[in-house]
């Protein structure tokens, strides 16, 4: 049931809560918190926010307009289990402290606009997203502190990074083979002790958990299982799954990333996201169509192909993203849709004779997003592909892996990079801006931010592979 103001401010004093942990995300997706005494938090809180300084969080406001408010979500509250106080977390939203207007660059307000949108467009009144958020656990992980350096950490386990010196096959002790990660039992899996710990540990936040497992790639890489929610519910529990997975990790001496190709050559994380749209309690992506589609599922994914490479500046919004849509990984490289095809960037999962599972899994995204904004510009994506009927083309029901090259480049690809996402959104974003669900500023600002921040000092740090490759030249 809906929580009130009037029910936190009970069960902090009830529950004798010293302290009131406040986390937003900020604009590349990293959550940011701010702690109060629990005095400082009554019921103008919720309405009026809580004032901070939005001149120092990246991307978002000059110092000459820096006062921002924050919000909390009386829904989104849990026990933070890591803190050794009795620490009450929430997850706020970002307003203007004058207006009391949503801020135009708060991700939370905007998957919020892209709520209202489908509801105004008549089409359906919930989206339903499941992201499968995947990630590596490394023992001990060091930084190189050299000045200057563009990388990186060795795994001092493992003892490798970017190494390419993969083991194929053989008897590797107590790891899985080479791309046998996929799921052998203990001793092989190290890992299935701290993976039910960081279940459990989301469970107890709120999360609604189902399974975990350890996934294809030798050096400990995982996935935790959480059932499918509304939009902004879906973007708040990944961000938890996130911060549990993480502080568990860390608990152990070890280290998660969600970067989504820590390793060359072997395979990368994804994280596939299951999306359908509901009306009045009825799923509408069940019908007489290819895979038991309806009609508006079947324009839903020709928007989301037709918009995917601008839409990946969101959805695989880093450098690294690129690293990871090479094929031969069971990683998207083509932008078709399936039933049942893992090589395709759309599958439609089998779902029995059951509506409410009816969805389609598009699988380009990876845990580097901003997940309210890449849901949201997902959301956007498909409303288009209903409203303007996209067709999707026909379905490609064979291995893409397979293909001939005179076959293959009739398929488009995804982008090539981050600079050709970004580019791709710079010409396309109509899609998400007419509607005002981003703004035209939010679009630009994204480009210029992942311009100056991550495409350009990455092109301009000397790689070690290019030591590799020239220094004896
Ligand atoms: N790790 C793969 C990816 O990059 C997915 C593997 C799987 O879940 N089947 O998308
Ligand atoms: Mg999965
Ligand atoms: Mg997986
Ligand atoms: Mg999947």
């Amino acid at each position: 049931m809906a929580k009130t103001a009037q029910d936190i401010l009970n069960w902090i004093s009830n529950d004798n809560i010293q302290v009131v942990d406040l986390k937003f995300i900020d604009m590349p997706g990293i959550w940011q918190h701010l702690t109060l005494y629990q005095d400082q938090i009554d019921a103008d809180s919720f309405t009026s926010g809580v004032a901070f300084d939005g001149s120092s969080i990246r991307g978002w406001k000059a110092i000459n307009e820096s006062d921002m408010a924050m919000v909390p979500d009386p829904n989104t509250a849990w026990i933070d289990p890591f803190m050794e106080e009795p620490t009450l977390s929430m997850i706020c939203s970002i307003q203007e402290p004058r207006t009391g207007e949503p801020y135009s660059r708060c991700p939370r307000s905007i998957a919020q606009k892209a709520l209202d949108y489908l509801s105004a467009s008549g089409i359906g009144d919930t989206a339903f997203f499941g992201p499968e958020a995947e990630f590596f656990i490394f023992e001990d992980v060091r930084f190189d502190q050299t000045e200057n350096s563009s990388y990186y950490y060795v795994d001092t386990k493992e003892g490798r990074w970017n190494s390419g010196k993969v083991e194929e096959g053989g008897n590797l002790g107590y790891k899985p083979r080479y791309k046998e990660g996929y799921f052998p039992v203990a001793p092989t899996d190290t890992l299935q002790d701290i993976r039910t710990e960081m279940l459990l540990t989301m469970a107890k936040c709120g999360v609604p958990i189902e399974k975990h497992h350890h996934e294809v790639a030798t050096g400990g890489q995982c996935e935790l299982g959480i059932k499918f929610a509304p939009i902004i519910q879906a973007a708040d529990f990944l961000m938890t799954y996130k911060y549990c997975v993480k502080n568990v990790a860390m608990k152990h001496g070890k280290s998660a990333t969600f970067m989504p190709k820590p390793l060359f050559n072997d395979n990368g994380s994804g994280m596939h996201t299951h999306q359908s749209i509901w009306r009045d309690g009825n799923p509408l992506f069940w019908g007489d169509g290819y895979a038991n589609l309806s009609q508006m599922a079947l324009h839903y994914i020709g928007g989301l192909l037709k918009h995917a490479p601008a839409l990946l500046a969101l959805t695989n919004p880093t450098t690294n993203s690129y690293k990871r849509l090479v094929p031969g990984f069971e990683a998207p490289v083509n932008l078709a849709y399936s039933q049942g095809n893992r090589s395709a960037s759309i599958r439609i999962p089998l779902s029995g004779p059951n509506p409410k599972a009816k969805r389609m899994e598009f699988r380009c995204p990876d845990a580097t997003c901003n997940p309210y904004l890449a849901f949201a510009a997902m959301l956007c994506a498909g409303i288009d592909g209903i409203k303007n009927q996209i067709d999707p083309g026909s379905s490609l029901d064979v291995d893409i892996y397979d293909l001939s090259p005179e076959e293959l480049a009739k398929i488009p690809s995804t982008p090539g990079s981050l600079l050709d996402a970004l580019e791709a959104l710079r010409d396309d974003h109509s899609f998400l801006t007419d509607s005002g669900v981003f703004t035209a500023d939010f679009i630009e600002n994204w480009i210029e931010y992942k311009l100056d921040n991550e495409v350009n000092p990455m092109r301009l740090r000397p790689h070690p592979y290019e030591v590799a490759l020239y220094y004896d030249c």
